[in-house]
Formats: C-alpha cells, structure tokens, sequence
C-alpha cells in the first residue's frame, strides 16, 4: 500500500506574504530529517504539505517520530494513497485502518472534497464508508461528537485515506527567525531555555566553558551529550568551548570574592557575544530563572545583562523549577543533566555572593586588573565544532 505523511502546518498559515517562504523552510527540514529514510518529494496545498516517498519500504514508525520534533509542525498523519473511486476507497480504508478500529468503540468518517468533480458529495462518501465499516465491524458505533477514531478521507487529487492526526511539537520553522547563540552549561536549564528558543524558530549556536583542570573532560562530553539532545529538535549546533580557566584565575586573583560569581558571569557574556556575532547571532540565550539562585536576582541580572552587547533572552525567567525539570524530561535532556560532572560556575564560588550589585561596582572591581587580553586570548582559543542529532 502507498503511504504518505500529510503534515500540518501551524501558525505559518498567520504569516500572510511570508507564507511560503516559511513553507520553504519548514519543507528544507522535513526534508533533511527524513533523509536518512530515504527520499521524499513535498507538495504544498493549502495549509498542509504532503511528504511523498520516491523510494518503497520507507521506515514509517521512524518517520512519526522524527516529524514529531519538527517545529512548524501542529499535527500530521500518515496517511494511505488510494484509486480514485468508491470501491478502492472502502478497501483501503478497511485494509488500512482496520487494525485501529478493532481497538476503539466509536469512531465516524469525515470527508473532505476537494475535487468538486468526485462522483460522491462529502456526505454520501461518509454515509457510504461509515457504512461499510460498520458492517465489517459490528462491535463499533457512529459517534459524531466525540468519536475515539476519526476516520478522514480526503479527495484531492488523488484520495487519501487517514486515522487520528497525531500532535506535533508547534512553534515556527527551524530558521525562520534567524539565529542565536545559547550559554549552554551541564544542568537542567539551559538546554530547556535552547529548546525553547528554538521552538520560535531560532538556528543554535552553542557555547560552553570550561575551565581544566577545575572541570573534567567528562564534564565537557556530558555537555556535548546535551547539545546533541538539543539538535535532535533544533537541527545542527554550532558548538563553541571556550577556554576559559586563565579567566577564572584572574577573577580569583584580583575580584573580591563576593562578586566571584558575577565578574565571571559577566565575562561569560562578553565573549559568548564575540564568538556570537561572529557566526551571525543576533542574540545571546540563557537558561536563567528570576530568583532562582543569588546570581538570578533582579540586581544580578541587570548587571549581567550590561555586560552583553547583544539582547540576551531568557526563556525561563518567569518558570518555576518544577516547570522546567516538566520539559527536561518531555524533550530527553533530563536524566542526562543530573549526571553529577562540575560545571566551572561550581568552581571558586563564594560563601555569601552579593544579591544586590550594582553595574558601578562591578565595572570598579573589574577595573582593578586588565581583563581584556585575557577575554582576547579565550576567544582565539575557542573550539568550534558541528554537533547533530542523526
Ligand atoms: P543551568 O541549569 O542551565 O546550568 P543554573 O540554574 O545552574 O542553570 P547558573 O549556573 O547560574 O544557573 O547559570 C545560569 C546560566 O548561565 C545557565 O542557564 C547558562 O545559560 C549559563 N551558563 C552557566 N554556566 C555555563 C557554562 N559553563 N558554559 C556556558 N553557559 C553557562
Ligand atoms: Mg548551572
């Protein structure tokens, strides 16, 4: 039987002009994350594309769970190509969705006729098919409100037989909204604040630091381990490590220890920026939460956003922790970031941080030793690699 995935599209149909522009986007990456499946061709109609196969014995389970982290997508079904006439409508219909009826109590056929020439109305193809059913399943009843199935058959231009839409994951197309650079660390938060980021259709750039020998080279793999989590919805990463343990020193050395935290915070930004506008960003991401820790007061975070010279989002500024470990472990990233490897935030911290800085002090502690060569030197020593999920 010949099968399809007939897709969804969700708030793109709002976009008015720009519509097929960010059909052609959320097309390029249906397209890339099928590829290892085989080759497909895209046909845009209405509100909805149709990924259909060039090549027989496509893996479709694969192909469900792949579209499922495709953002753009609202919901899809696979959906089975028939002739286009009564009788192979019915067959297919049994054939196809056979086994999901046995499993349900209640279910009714929706038609849709695109094709105004098809020899039946809507009506007269759900009474006909609704019937048959019925006839060959006597266990089931018509349920027009709140059926457990749906059974959709769609007469375009050729006819396209279905079962329940599936969910898809939303948001806006891979790219569609440019690209920006999340301050990826090994916990909970910032690998949700890039899912997130990247559900508005944001490209990820990555940067992580690390300070060796403070933070291990386990510390760094866990961190690339997320990344590729995170890739598995927003596509390829360009991943940056910074080197930055010169920096911490010096922040040691020469910073009162209450503002530890800070300065390096601070820093953080100042070369995440660099490295971000160098490859295009137009905004740095961070996995901070209001009041979450001393450094995510009101105060600690408007001396650290002085310090960026891009607009820094936070995604989870206004959640509650319980709401962020909700989505860690619906998009996977969980079990990984309570792997116990220190981060370089857990390296030097001080015993009682301040919770109420202001810019002027700051910028006088960091006027107490010449920073920038060192900012300089952990930009030209920064690794950069591509990490994707497939
Ligand atoms: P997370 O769970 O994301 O580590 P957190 O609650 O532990 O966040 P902090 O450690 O204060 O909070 O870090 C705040 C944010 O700063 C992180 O969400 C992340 O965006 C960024 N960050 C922290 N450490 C690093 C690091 N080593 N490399 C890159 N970004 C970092
Ligand atoms: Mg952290």
């Amino acid at each position: 039987m010949k099968k399809v995935i007939l897709v969804k599209n969700g708030e793109i149909v709002l976009k008015g002009l720009n519509r097929s522009t960010f059909e052609d986007i959320l097309i390029k990456n249906m397209r890339r994350r099928l590829s290892p499946l085989g080759k497909f061709e895209f046909l845009k109609s209405q509100s909805t594309i149709i990924a259909w196969p060039e090549d027989d014995g496509i893996d479709f389970e694969s192909a469900e769970e792949r579209m499922r982290r495709v953002f753009g997508i609202v919901g899809f079904s696979v959906a089975a190509v028939c002739d286009k006439n009564m009788d192979s409508i019915r067959q297919t219909a049994l054939e196809f969705l056979g086994g999901d009826l046995q499993n349900v109590r209640t279910f009714k056929v929706n038609a849709k006729r695109s094709d105004k020439k098809f020899e039946k109305t809507s009506p007269e193809i759900c009474a006909e098919v609704g019937g048959f059913l019925l006839s060959r399943f006597p266990h089931l009843k018509v349920d027009v409100h709140e059926p457990q199935l749906i059974v959709t058959v769609e007469v375009r231009d050729t006819v396209l037989i279905h079962g329940n839409q599936q969910k898809g994951a939303g948001g806006l197309p891979v790219g569609s909204s440019g690209r920006a650079c999340l301050l990826l660390s090994g916990g909970i938060d910032s690998p949700v604040a890039g899912y997130m980021m990247s559900k508005r259709g944001l490209i990820l750039d990555a940067v992580h630091f690390a300070s060796p020998p403070y933070t291990s080279k386990r510390a760094e793999q866990k961190v690339r381990d997320l990344a590729k989590l995170v890739a598995r919805w927003s596509g390829r990463i360009n991943f940056m490590l910074v080197p930055f343990t010169e920096l911490q020193e010096a922040i040691r050395d020469h910073v009162p220890e209450d503002m530890f935290t800070l300065v390096m915070r601070r820093m953080m930004m100042r070369i995440a920026a660099r490295l971000a506008e160098n490859d295009g960003c137009k905004a740095l991401i961070t996995g901070e939460s209001l009041g979450q820790v001393a450094s995510q007061t009101i105060d600690s975070l408007a001396v650290t956003n002085a310090a960026s010279s891009l607009p820094v989002f936070r995604p989870l500024i206004g959640m509650d922790k319980d709401e962020i470990i909700e989505i860690a472990r619906r998009i996977d990233t969980f079990e990984t970031s309570l792997l116990p490897y220190e981060d370089c935030c857990t390296v030097f911290t001080p015993k009682h941080p301040k919770t109420r800085p202001t810019v002027e002090l700051l910028e006088e502690a960091e006027a107490a030793f010449d920073f920038a060569p060192l900012i300089d030197r952990a930009v030209e020593g920064t690794r950069f690699t591509s990490i994707d999920a497939c």
